[in-house]
């Protein structure tokens, strides 16, 4: 019987995988990967079946049963199998599902953590997610209930909301709905961690003007205390920056790899 390892790839370019996660893509067999993973990290894994079984949005383009039949399916053949997903496995990452399913079949699984979408974004915009004073607690949410219809919350002084991008005019509804002051600070960041990733600030009453902007494109929406810009003002927190160099897969290779 083989094994399963789940691996968080990071939001982004390929170095932001955690030295493990690169480490343990050079066990795989078989890595069965997601529509947001950096297709410069199959370098860490030449010898490997890669095999996309990826979802975007609302289009569930590989349903989840497939996915789980064909993790069976290979660790029952003996393989090491490196199940990469976007940011870490354990946010919004359907983990609880698939470990289900192996655990049933008794197969062996482990779970190595990664960067997740809320971090990159504040990391990109230097705005750190809990603040001295004012900032004490942090949530993920998403807005997307499994019925497709919204549901915000004010449930910390930061929230971090996934899966909105396309909703950001009922987002904004729904948040003032659930108490959030009009002029709260709402920070949006699309495409965290890659190159061409980008920001704008607007608040929870005008958070739907960011859609053009980050159309069709990841994006993350930090509400409240994080979203604040810092009061020293460092100008880089004011425009989209690069954050990665021209090629991180073949520079992270040459680091973790023997
Ligand atoms: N497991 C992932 C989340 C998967 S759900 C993680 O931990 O990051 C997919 C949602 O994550 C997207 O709709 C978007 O809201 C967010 N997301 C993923 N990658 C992103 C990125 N690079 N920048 C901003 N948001 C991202």
């Amino acid at each position: 019987m083989g094994q399963v390892i789940f691996i968080g790839a990071g939001p982004g370019s390929a170095d932001l995988i955690t030295l493990r996660g690169a480490r343990r893509l050079d066990e795989a067999d078989v890595v069965l990967f997601d529509a947001l993973v950096d297709p410069a990290l199959r370098e860490f894994a030449p010898q490997a079946t890669w095999v996309h079984v990826g979802k975007r949005g609302f289009c569930d383009s590989t349903g989840q049963a497939t996915i789980n039949a064909l993790l069976l399916k290979y660790a029952l053949e003996g393989n090491t199998v490196v199940r990469l997903k976007g940011g870490d496995p354990s946010v919004f990452g359907r983990l609880e599902e698939e470990l289900a399913a192996l655990a049933l079949a008794g197969i062996p699984c482990e779970v190595v953590p990664g960067v997740t979408a809320a971090l990159a974004a504040a990391a990109a915009t230097q705005r750190p997610l809990t603040r001295r004073g004012s900032g004490r607690s942090l949530s993920l949410s998403t807005a997307m209930t499994r019925s497709g219809d919204l549901h915000a919350t004010r449930s910390a002084d930061t929230e971090v909301f996934y899966m909105a991008g396309k909703q950001l005019a009922g987002l904004s509804r729904q948040l003032l709905l659930a108490g959030w002051p009009p002029q709260t600070p709402a920070l949006v960041v699309s495409r965290a961690g890659w190159p061409d990733e980008l920001h704008s600030d607007h608040t929870v009453e005008t958070l739907a003007r960011a859609g053009m902007l980050h159309a069709g494109r990841p994006a993350v929406v930090t509400v409240g205390a994080g979203a604040q810009v810092l009061a020293s003002g460092n100008p880089r927190q004011a425009e989209a920056m690069p954050t990665s160099g021209e090629n991180p897969g073949e520079a992270l290779k040459s680091l973790v790899l023997p």
